[in-house]
């Protein structure tokens, strides 16, 4: 069986999600996805981590055979009240996924330095990473090797529902086109991961995930979180 991973969505603890958990894992599993993540909002979970923590471990548990389950957090890194206070650590979870590390206020200005104090695999969200080196003047072969090598991922995000406005990620198409772009993160050994960033069960669309999926791995990129 092929393994088709989702390892973006919201559920009740994010306050732009609305879903049980349990609604999402069933739209995963009879949408076909094999490894599903669940990674709501830092500013969302707030001081309910632990409780977070033990309940999507608990679903792993009641999911066992059925699907992979991971539990994740998406971290804003604006400079703002929703980033994580100074020292905050996400030991625990599977994985980070940051966001808005592009914006002119985040806090993340030294990336991979930042991602090192959550204590747990980090991952880029919905982020141009190439736009993103441009703009901070670095080589990105060089760049993204490094970020390999702290284990870090980007996030080909393929979200298209009611909460982004039925809108696409420009450089996800981008990155499908770009047989130099493509080349790059193959050749820094950059692992892709693939996230629908599901907000509402109902507009959850498990075949997009499928198809980004099938690309990656059709082009021999290393997508397994
Ligand atoms: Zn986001
Ligand atoms: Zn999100």
């Amino acid at each position: 069986m092929k393994n088709y991973h989702d390892i973006h969505s919201h559920s009740y603890y994010s306050g732009c999600g609305r879903d049980d958990p349990h609604l999402m894992i069933d739209a995963a599993i009879a949408g076909g996805i094999t490894h599903f993540g669940i990674s709501d909002h830092n500013y969302g979970i707030g001081e309910r981590k632990a409780q977070y923590i033990e309940e999507i471990n608990a679903l792993k548990e009641e999911y066992k055979g059925r699907i992979t389950l991971y539990c994740g957090v998406e971290i804003c890194t604006c400079n703002d009240h929703r980033a994580p206070a100074d020292g905050e650590d996400f030991a625990g979870f599977d994985y980070a996924l940051m966001e808005d590390i592009d914006n002119d206020n985040t806090v993340a200005t030294d990336l991979i330095g930042y991602a090192k104090t959550f204590k747990c695999p980090c991952g880029i969200a919905h982020t141009d990473m190439f736009a993103y080196c441009e703009k901070k003047g670095f080589d990105p072969l060089e760049f993204f090797t490094k970020m390999a090598e702290a284990g870090m991922f980007w996030e080909m995000n393929v979200s298209y529902d009611s909460i982004h406005h039925y809108r696409e990620h420009e450089y996800v198409k981008e990155f499908m086109r770009n047989e130099e772009q493509q080349r790059i993160i193959r050749e820094a050994g950059l692992r892709v991961t693939v996230g629908f960033d599901g907000h509402r069960v109902e507009d959850y669309l498990p075949e997009r995930v499928i198809k980004m999926n099938e690309f990656l791995e059709n082009n021999n990129f290393s997508k397994n979180y």
